[in-house]
């Protein structure tokens, strides 16, 4: 069985990689934008069942054509994990709006058009795709599987963190869009994580800026520790491990996912929790602040209601808990920096 991955270089991809691999069920035809990129991913897995093609850019719907062209008639299941998760732009609708949707609808098409056998499309959308930020803090808001975004376009435009989620709604949408309107036969299944944290796949990927969402982590390791702990950042949290075994589950059950969006959320943190447990990590005492320990306790009631039963239900294993994905994030960090 072939799984078609794009986006084979991102931090969730990677994770996702490996365990298709080490169930030894899959080979895997990762995307990647440059040679240097698939080089070093091929020396790093070292395997005979992986293989990449290159799509420069996802922001345009024919990119992924040539590809699908040529192996189309061997895959078996999609992963589309491709699209921008950074803030770090000029342009919202350029560099974050168009390659998400645009990268969908392309990749989508082209499973249709040259993929006679496929069996399975899975989209890896976001909670942002579920919930405007701006309505976090309201804990009379109940969410589940079927929660969508409401944020305008001229709403996004208004910066990149905005723009960023209506990013997200608009790709997932166009999936489901397009699988009515082409009326495929394959099942779909969209992964809708909260913020990802846990160990990059390998430790060569550890550099001194992270993926986005780890990044989170990576900054209070390297904190200074006469800073005030800031009460303001209260999000969710998944662990990558269980977000790539989400992409997975559908491929090997289809007619059970086909049609369900995967809320994967483990649970809600507050910086402050972050900095309580990686103060348990000796080598950090001492090193980062202690700031008010337990102060975010009680963080779920200050927080719209996230009810994923559904999702836990269908995948049916227990999520990591926020310590550990914390703490394995942080270790690794700390190991590749020469101080374990
Ligand atoms: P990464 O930044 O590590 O991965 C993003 C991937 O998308 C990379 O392979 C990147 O390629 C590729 N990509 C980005 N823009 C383009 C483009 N214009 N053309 C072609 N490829 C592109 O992030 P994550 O692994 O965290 O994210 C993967 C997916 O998960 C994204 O869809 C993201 O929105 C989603 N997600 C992530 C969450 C998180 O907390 N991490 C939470 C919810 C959803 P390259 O390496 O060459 O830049």
């Amino acid at each position: 069985q072939t799984v078609f991955l794009s986006g084979a270089t991102g931090f969730i991809a990677q994770h996702i990689i490996k365990q298709l691999l080490d169930s030894k069920k899959f080979k895997v035809i990762g995307s990647v934008r440059s040679e240097k990129k698939g080089n070093s991913l091929a020396k790093n897995f070292n395997s005979p069942d992986l293989s990449f093609v290159y799509v420069k850019d996802i922001s345009l719907e024919t990119a992924f054509d040539e590809a699908f062209k040529q192996y189309g008639s061997e895959i078996d299941y999609v992963v589309h994990t491709a699209s921008p998760f950074h803030f770090d732009i000029t342009d919202i609708n350029k560099d974050l709006i168009i390659p998400a949707k645009i990268g969908s609808t392309g990749i989508f098409k082209a499973s249709v058009k040259y993929a006679p056998n496929l069996k399975h499309f899975v989209v890896t959308s976001s909670y942002a795709a579920m919930n405007d930020f701006l309505k976090e803090t309201d804990h009379n808001l109940h969410l589940n599987e079927q929660s969508w975004n409401e944020m305008s376009f001229d709403q996004a435009l208004e910066n990149p963190v905005f723009g960023y989620c209506y990013s997200k709604k608009i790709a997932e949408q166009t999936v489901w869009d397009l699988s009515k309107e082409l009326n495929v036969k394959f099942g779909t299944t969209a992964v809708n994580p909260v913020y990802v944290f846990g160990p990059q796949c390998f430790d060569s990927s550890v550099t001194k800026v992270l993926n986005t969402s780890c990044e989170i982590v990576n900054k209070f390791v390297h904190i200074n520790p006469e800073t005030e702990v800031d009460e303001s950042n209260k999000a969710s949290y998944v662990d990558v491990r269980d977000v790539a075994r989400a992409h997975i589950e559908p491929l090997l059950n289809s007619e059970k996912f086909n049609g369900k969006r995967l809320l994967m959320d483990g649970g809600r943190f507050g910086n402050q929790s972050i900095i309580d447990i990686l103060n348990e990590i000796p080598q950090l005492k001492g090193k980062i602040p202690v700031g008010t320990s337990h102060r975010d306790d009680d963080i779920a009631s200050q927080m719209a209601v996230i009810d994923n039963n559904e999702t836990k239900k269908l995948l049916g294993f227990q999520f990591i808990t926020l310590e550990k994905t914390v703490k394995d994030t942080a270790l690794q960090i700390l190991k590749v920096e020469g101080q374990l």
